[in-house]
């Protein structure tokens, strides 16, 4: 069976997506930020890793210890994320990049050192997670909201680099979805954002983790270069 690997598989989306892929018998590489949250994946059938996006250091030994372990893994979803949300004029230096760097330094760094294995099956899935801020913005969200536009363009061209390798990238943006993320106790006011969206609520993770499983299959393969929104209506 195919294996995939999923950064932040420990909570919410991911963690959703990992259990998803799992059931369907995908062999599954999850990362939690603690050794602990890592122990925790292999509990329940994930073979989990420390991964810290923040530091280059911390990617390098993960990922050389991931693919020397599994050097066949066909599948990668750049999940893993967080906010430190403020408004610019009171968004401090290291809100900005810390922010950028986890986001989009982490997407960068992870994917180049996944393709190898992808370009040498000639196969190839790449799913890359971004935001509806990033076409919408968000107030409070400038590092994040650049971070995630950043991550569907680079994934435009990398599709580019790589689609003549049998390689498909796409970007999925999900709008409110309910995870620790968007709960009320991070400062998020869920009623009033429903009033924005049609469908009248927040998604659920496993609404995300369909579309994903979808994105991975080999039904999806004259689709790439995309960004692909599940949003309940918020962005149309
Ligand atoms: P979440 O419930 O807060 O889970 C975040 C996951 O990312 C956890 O597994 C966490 O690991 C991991 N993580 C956090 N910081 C990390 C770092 N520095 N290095 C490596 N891993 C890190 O978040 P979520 O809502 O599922 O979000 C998942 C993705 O969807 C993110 O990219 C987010 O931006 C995006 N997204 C979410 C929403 C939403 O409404 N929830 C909407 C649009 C996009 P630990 O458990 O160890 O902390």
């Amino acid at each position: 069976m195919k294996k995939v690997f999923i950064t932040g598989a420990s909570r919410g989306i991911g963690k959703a997506i990992a259990e998803n892929l799992l059931s369907q018998d995908y062999v599954v590489i999850g990362t939690a930020t603690t050794e602990d949250g890592a122990n925790q994946l292999s509990k329940k059938g994930i073979i989990g890793y420390q991964l810290d996006l923040g530091s280059l250091e911390n990617i390098e030994s993960t990922c050389k210890e991931i693919y020397n372990d599994h050097s066949d893994i066909e599948i990668l979803i750049n999940n893993a994320g967080f906010t430190r949300d403020n408004l610019v004029l009171r968004m401090s230096e290291d809100e900005w990049q810390d922010v950028l760097n986890v986001h989009l330094n982490g997407v960068f760094r992870i994917t180049k050192r996944a393709l190898k294995p992808m370009l040498k099956k000639k196969w190839g899935r790449i799913i890359n997670i971004s935001s509806t801020s990033a076409v919408l913005g968000n107030k409070g969200q400038a590092n994040y909201a650049a971070a995630k536009a950043g991550i569907e363009a680079f994934s435009r061209t990398l599709a580019r680099e790589v689609g003549s390798r049998g390689i498909t990238v796409n970007t999925v943006a999900p709008g409110f979805i309910n995870t620790d993320m968007t709960d009320s106790s991070s400062g998020v006011d869920q009623e009033e954002l429903i009033k924005e969206i049609p469908l009248g609520r927040f998604g659920k993770p496993s609404e995300i983790a369909h579309l994903i499983s979808y994105l991975c299959s080999e039904e999806s393969s004259y689709i790439t270069g995309q960004t692909i929104h599940i949003n309940g209506g918020l962005y149309m």
